[in-house]
């Protein structure tokens, strides 16, 4: 009988699919971002994506407001770090692309691999800055994308099947 294989994915790719998911705690109307911590083996130290101080809530003239949102938003990458201790993690998985505040943090953080998906719009300094000091590569979000959703609908179909086929007592 021959296997119908899903695509797997890389430990990197594991990662960003990770900080998509991630992304959906989030309350920033604008842009949702999320950065997934993990360890030298690819192992998640932590989870963090962008918001207000814990405990603290942000109003919607807060969020409407970009200078206000600059001041009272903490970022993804700075939420994550906040979780681990310093060079315990080595890559850092970012939905976007880090800015230059967040990219001087995870350098100082002793991470040493950086990937992302979006680029930043407004500049690519964050990327810049990491370039020059560690490893930082871009991935396709629509390929991260599409491992994910192939394999949620796979998840769903096996279901299904098991399902209509008396459920338990069909495993493979
Ligand atoms: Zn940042």
């Amino acid at each position: 009988m021959s296997v119908n294989k899903l695509p797997r994915a890389s430990k990197e790719e594991y990662l960003l699919s990770l900080a998509l998911s991630a992304t959906i705690r989030s309350e920033d109307p604008w842009r949702r971002v999320a950065a997934i911590a993990a360890d030298v083996n690819g192992h998640v130290l932590a989870t963090g994506y962008n918001g207000s101080q814990a405990g603290e809530i942000l109003t919607d003239d807060v969020w409407q407001d970009r200078e206000l949102r600059l001041k009272s938003v903490v970022h993804a990458e700075m939420n994550v770090l906040s979780c681990v201790r310093k060079h315990e993690v080595h890559t850092v998985a970012c939905t976007l692309a880090p800015c230059l505040h967040c990219a001087k943090s995870l350098v100082l953080w002793g991470v040493k691999n950086v990937v992302y998906m979006f680029d930043y719009n407004r500049d690519n300094e964050g990327v810049e800055y990491l370039r020059k000091r560690i490893t930082v590569v871009k991935h396709n979000p629509q390929h991260i994308w599409q491992l994910t959703q192939v394999n949620v609908e796979a998840l769903f179909k096996m279901q299904a099947d098991s399902e209509l086929a008396g459920g338990l007592t069909k495993q493979s």
